[in-house]
């Protein structure tokens, strides 16, 4: 008999990480499967970040930390937003968590009521969605396409709005399709918001510095935005720091006072060794990691152009992040290997058994037309995967 409860009963398994762990399984029983299904990049955490984390251990970081970050961490979060992204807060206004993911959820769980409405551009990030479900709210997906390069406009985000509706959360650089909201973008939706004063704005900015075209905006920055927008960051993808768990926002200090009184209860104040860390991160100047950047902006050269020559499949032009989020609907309705292809989930999982490739499906992300292809692997495997799945699609 299932005793857990209705909520969890309801709840989505995150299917990145769910095909990050089939992965795995396949690996195990000895399958020479190439990863591109998790969201986390392939480099080392830089050196300079880990001998800040060595020196904490040996000054003996060990006690709890503040529930909300420590003091020179904060410090050095407002220094990185006035520095990257003209925004001025007050110590009073960020909160550190266990990842970015703990902001979302923190957020969720401080602003929603049952039957809230949160606005949601498709495709979105996978877990906002049962972020959002799990703390009574309602997501409503607007549908972009790649005409649009997967973005939502001012007129869509209109007809979305109603009575209900409480926020809207969007990432930029976005996860899953890399589209970039430039400034007159983000500007048209705060002046739809203008009309609408009680809605606020969740801006998920992880991917931040992985931006090829350059031009980040942040919607904070618009004066009539900054007091009802939340401004949502991390270590995690710039860094290369997925499994160190630190995330951060900026916000208005009376939301903030409420995720850290819930942070109190849940988790407390994040890892000491790691907040000590990501203090020399965030201090370093963004150069110290454009390595990395260059790289990924490399490779997704190197993907666009290799799949371009699959028939069938047509990406947009991702400008940030490190994904790509093709459109294989072209395949729906097809028998490959004996195996007729219904849907996005059906595809990867194809590529999964006959190209020995993992990716994600587009419905985790709201978008069944297409699925996510993370190119945060190497050249070589990027290679050999795309030429795995050209084979198991001719
Ligand atoms: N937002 C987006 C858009 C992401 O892709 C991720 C990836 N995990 C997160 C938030 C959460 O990041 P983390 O919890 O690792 O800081
Ligand atoms: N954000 C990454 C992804 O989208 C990591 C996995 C996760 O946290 O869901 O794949």
């Amino acid at each position: 008999m299932n005793q857990l409860s209705d909520r969890i009963n309801s709840l989505s398994t995150s299917a990145t990480l769910a095909m990050a762990a089939k992965a795995r399984e396949l690996r195990e029983q000895g399958k020479n499967i190439i990863g591109l299904s998790l969201g986390e990049p392939d480099f080392n955490t830089p050196d300079f970040v880990k001998a800040a984390a060595k020196d904490a251990i040996d000054q003996n970081y060990n006690s709890y930390t503040p529930v909300d970050g420590y003091g020179e961490l904060k410090d050095a979060i407002i220094t990185k937003f006035k520095r990257d992204n003209a925004l001025e807060f007050e110590k009073s206004q960020i909160v550190v968590s266990t990842g970015a993911k703990q902001s979302l959820y923190n957020i969720a769980s401080v602003m929603l009521n049952e039957g809230d409405e949160v606005i949601l551009p498709c495709p979105y990030w996978v877990s906002y969605s049962d972020i959002v479900k799990l703390n009574g709210g309602v997501p409503v997906e607007v549908k972009t396409s790649i005409d649009n390069d997967f973005k939502m406009t001012a007129e869509q985000l209109e007809a979305a709005i109603t009575p209900k509706t409480k926020m809207i959360w969007y990432s930029s650089p976005c996860n899953p399709s890399g589209s970039v909201y430039s400034k007159a973008e983000l500007r048209a939706i705060a002046d739809v918001l203008q009309k609408y004063p009680n809605i606020f704005v969740v801006s998920d900015e992880i991917y931040e510095h992985i931006n090829f075209v350059g031009g980040h905006c942040s919607m904070a920055q618009f004066d009539d935005m900054y007091n009802r927008t939340i401004t949502v960051n991390g270590v995690s993808k710039a860094f290369a720091m997925t499994g160190w768990r630190i995330g951060y926002i900026g916000a208005p200090d009376w939301i903030a006072r409420a995720c850290n009184k819930i942070q109190g209860q849940i988790t407390s104040g994040a890892n000491c060794i790691a907040q000590r860390a990501v203090i020399a991160a965030l201090e370093a100047s963004p150069d110290k990691v454009k390595y990395m950047i260059d790289e990924f902006k490399e490779r997704r050269q190197l993907i666009l152009g290799l799949l371009s020559k699959i028939d069938g499949i047509s990406c947009n032009e991702p400008e940030g992040a490190f994904y790509v989020f093709p459109d294989i609907s072209s395949y729906f309705g097809k028998t490959l290997n004996g195996q007729t292809i219904n849907n996005a989930s059906e595809f990867a999982m194809y590529l999964l058994e006959h190209a020995n490739v993992a990716t994600v499906t587009g419905d985790a992300f709201g978008n069944p037309n297409c699925i996510r292809i993370s190119y945060a692997a190497s050249q070589e495997q990027i290679i050999e995967a795309v030429d795995r799945i050209k084979t198991a699609l001719a």
